[in-house]
């Protein structure tokens, strides 16, 4: 059995003052029946670890390399020494306005897995490909290009967020048919290349416009275990109600 993971992503949202007021109010309010975190700005990593007892709190992006001449950028042992355990990667706005592709994800998952720290890491299509049929090779190809390399163990304590593009920060959120069967086409590939029984230990979210109204009827699916979530992981209130509805 699966257990349901829910992590915000606060993208480019949150003072230092206002992580850490957050991660306060909302640390008494989480529960045993599904872990829970939020993906935080670099400069909030910190305190927001500091103030965590139970909330996972994720980096939204690492470089591949150890060090070296990558202004702007940073590395898995920054992350590391101030104690982050799980990172996103490969968000589809990453790959729209930085330039991260397939090649560039793979690797920075096979640096974060080879330093202890958790991968999400995010594949979906865009609108165009949705509108062509190809969602299902699209997501094939990601999953499998960012997963290329790993070991079957690796695979297994990661966790795959399914975010078509078209239903980000838009409202327009994938019908839970749509979301789950493209989370079990992603299942499918991980099941291809590393066997059954890390296909059934992978977590697959769902995200997208995801909401305290619509997250039980997503989390009824099979293959969905839980979601990663934009606009609605910014508020107290909005992450409480989702962290309410995940319990059993
Ligand atoms: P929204 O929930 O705001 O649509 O964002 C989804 C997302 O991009 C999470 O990574």
């Amino acid at each position: 059995m699966r257990k349901p993971i829910i992590v915000g992503n606060w993208k480019m949202n949150k003072t230092i003052a206002e992580a850490v007021s957050f991660v306060d109010a909302i640390e008494p309010l989480l529960h045993d029946d599904a872990d829970f975190g939020v993906g935080v700005p670099f400069l909030t990593l910190e305190k927001s670890v500091a103030h965590a007892k139970h909330l996972l709190i994720a980096a939204q992006n690492v470089h591949f390399e150890d060090s070296g001449a990558f202004t702007g950028e940073v590395s898995v042992s920054m992350l590391k020494e101030v104690g982050v355990t799980w990172c996103i990667i490969g968000h589809s706005e990453r790959r729209t306005y930085f330039g991260e592709t397939d090649a560039t994800v793979n690797k920075k998952a096979l640096k974060l897995v080879a330093n202890q720290i958790t991968p999400i890491i995010c594949v979906g299509e865009t609108l165009a490909q949705f509108e062509a049929g190809e969602t299902e090779s699209v997501v094939r190809t990601q999953t499998a290009a960012a997963l290329n390399g790993l070991a079957g163990d690796n695979v297994a304590a990661l966790v795959i967020a399914y975010e078509p593009v078209w239903a980000i920060g838009t409202g327009k959120n994938a019908t839970k048919e749509i979301a789950q069967d493209t989370c079990a086409i992603v299942r499918d590939e991980v099941k291809k290349n590393f066997g059954p029984e890390v296909a059934e230990k992978v977590r697959i979210q769902y995200g997208g416009s995801v909401k305290p109204e619509n997250i039980r009827e997503y989390m009824a699916e099979a293959d969905i275990d839980g979601a990663l979530i934009g606009g609605a992981s910014l508020k107290v209130d909005s992450f409480k109600a989702i962290i309410d509805a995940l319990k059993a």
